[in-house]
Parts: C-alpha cells; sequence; structure tokens
C-alpha cells in the first residue's frame, strides 16, 4: 500500500520500491547484497558515517575519496575507482556538510563508472534542495542497470521515529534486497503514517518554505557573529569554529549545551572543529543566534571568558 502511494506521487513503478526500517536499513541491506570479504566501498570523507558502518558490516573494505570545500568531488571518487569496487554511495545533499552536486556532476560520475559498480544516490534531504540543477536521482535509477535512489521519511515527513524510507531500483537489485530484508521489515502503523504522510504535500510545502527562509537568516546572522558557515541545501547548518582555546567548537558546545540548545557535534565526520546546527522554529533559531553572539563576544573578553 505505501508503495502504491509513493509510486503514484512520483510516477514510478510500485514494484520497483523496496521499503526499509529507515533508509539506513536499506544502506545496509545494499551493503549485504553486493559486497563481500575484498570488495570495496567508496563513500566521500565526510560523507554520512552509516555507509562506513554498513560496508563493514558487510566485511567489506571502506575506501574514503577526499572532497573539496566540505564538497563531494566526483573526480577523487573516480580516482579511487578500482577492480574490487562494487558499491559508490553519495550522500546528495551530504549530512552534515550540507552541501551537494549537481545533477550533471551526478551523471558525469555515472557515465565513468562501469556497469559493474553500484550508484547509491541517498537523498534524505532532497524536498529542501532549491537550486533548480539538483536532482534526486530517480530518472537515473529509472533508465540505468546500477542505481538505485534512497528516501526516508525521517527528514521533511518528520517520522524518523516511525523508521520509514524506501529506495526506487532496479528490478534485479529490488530482487536481491526482497530475498535478504527481513519479511517483517516495516510495522503496520508506520507504513499508514508515511502513506497519509506523502499524500499531506501541503505539510511537505509549508516545511520546506519555513526551512528556506530560516536556512537563509541563520546563514546569515551566524556569517555576521564572524564564524564560517558551509553552504548549505539542506535543513542544517555546519557552522566552522577556530580552533582556540574558549572559541573552538567544544567550547560553544558546551555553552549552547548550558543554555538548553541541543546542537551535533561533528569529530566522528571529521570535522572537529566544526558544529551542525538544525533550522528549527524561529524561537530555537533566534534563541541559538542570541546564545551564539554572547558566546563569540565573551570568547573574545580574557577575564570575561567561558570559565572566567
Ligand atoms: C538521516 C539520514 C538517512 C537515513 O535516515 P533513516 O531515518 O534511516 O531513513 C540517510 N542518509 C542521510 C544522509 C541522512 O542524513
Amino acid at each position: 500500500m505505501l508503495r502504491m502511494a509513493i509510486g503514484r506521487r512520483f510516477g514510478i513503478d510500485p514494484t520497483r520500491i523496496v521499503c526499509g526500517n529507515g533508509s539506513d536499513d536499506l544502506l545496509h541491506l545494499l551493503a549485504g547484497a553486493y559486497l563481500g570479504p575484498g570488495d570495496e566501498g567508496i563513500y566521500t570523507e565526510h560523507g554520512f558515517l552509516v555507509y562506513r558502518i554498513a560496508i563493514l558490516a558487510a566485511g567489506g573494505t571502506p575506501v574514503v575519496a577526499p572532497e573539496v570545500n566540505f564538497t563531494a568531488n566526483v573526480d577523487s571518487i573516480l580516482a579511487r575507482v578500482t577492480d574490487r569496487t562494487k558499491i559508490v554511495y553519495l550522500a546528495n545533499p551530504n549530512n552534515p556538510t550540507g552541501t551537494y552536486l549537481p545533477f550533471e556532476e551526478i551523471r558525469r560520475l555515472h557515465a565513468a563508472l562501469s556497469p559493474g559498480v553500484l550508484l547509491v544516490l541517498d537523498a534524505a534531504y532532497a524536498e529542501y534542495v532549491r537550486p533548480n540543477d539538483y536532482s534526486a536521482g530517480l530518472e537515473l535509477a529509472a533508465m540505468f542497470e546500477n542505481v538505485v535512489m534512497t528516501r526516508t521519511f525521517s527528514k521533511i515527513h518528520g517520522l524518523a521515529a516511525l523508521r520509514v524510507g524506501w529506495m526506487f531500483a532496479p528490478a534485479h537489485v529490488c530482487d536481491a534486497l526482497h530475498r535478504i530484508r527481513g519479511p517483517f521489515n516495516l510495522n503496520s502503523a508506520a507504513l499508514l503514517a508515511a502513506a497519509a504522510s506523502i499524500e499531506d504535500t501541503g505539510h511537505l510545502e509549508i516545511a520546506a518554505a519555513h526551512n528556506a527562509k530560516w536556512l537563509d537568516w541563520l546563514s546569515g546572522e551566524v556569517s555576521r557573529l564572524g564564524l564560517t558557515v558551509t553552504p548549505s541545501v539542506a535543513n542544517f547548518l555546519l557552522i566552522h569554529f577556530p580552533p582556540e582555546p574558549g572559541k573552538s567548537a567544544r567550547d560553544a558546545e558546551a555553552f549552547l549545551t548550558s543554555r538548553g540548545i541541543v546542537v551535533r557535534g561533528v569529530g566522528a565526520y571529521g570535522l572537529p572543529e566544526a558544529l551542525r546546527v538544525t533550522i528549527g522554529t524561529e524561537e530555537a533559531n533566534r534563541a541559538v543566534v542570541a546564545v551564539l553572539s554572547e558566546f563569540v563576544a565573551s570568547g573574545s573578553n580574557p577575564k570575561g571568558g567561558l570559565r572566567g
């Protein structure tokens, strides 16, 4: 039933949709189906960490492609392809950087990969992206035998705790996943909620418009405080802090936490000097800026320092 609803909404063949217990489930199943000992899976330097975990869990070897300006780079990915490469995971846009690759670059990447390499386009944040050179990759997955697009109900739909994700893939990939997935991998409450949510286009429009407005506002305000912000097309911002005692990302996180604001440290992503801040309600966004403003000011006064 959920596959029918998704198929209708996107105009795609429901038999080529597989649902998972979150898209995380599908990312793991893809590694399980296509990777074994001796095989390599590629992901990018600051890419979503589930890829690394899924590759390792399947017994494969993770291969990291360096990024440029916190953005995935097609040439860097292609340079790491070997005859052992079986899968390339790419989050577009990526979490936690918020950056994306235009569709032309995705097509260039696909065109240069051999048909034996599965390209997994993880479009968890697709609904937030505004630039019109972006595509989630649905048309590539429709056309080619080695492209999968994954999506989730956890982000703009706001149903993360219900755990529903889906993928659109070639028939042979769907077939492989149906064989190895658990037969009861989704519960009926989650299926019903997701099917209702996909019809609720009004909610999606409101959420996307809210995000667009406050993403721009938050980027502007945080930049004005003198902090570097990586341009984001998603629903969060990566904010960079100077690696100085009292001014670092760790200090900022502690300061924010002490004021009741919980943000995401991203040291595990190779970004120890940054924090990821999600776009929230107007009240939350204004509170983050007020507290960061206080943090930046206090850091510049040695006597009025954080721990002083
Ligand atoms: C959140 C997220 C997902 C998966 O979320 P699920 O809740 O498992 O559907 C996948 N990829 C990226 C990049 C994400 O940020």
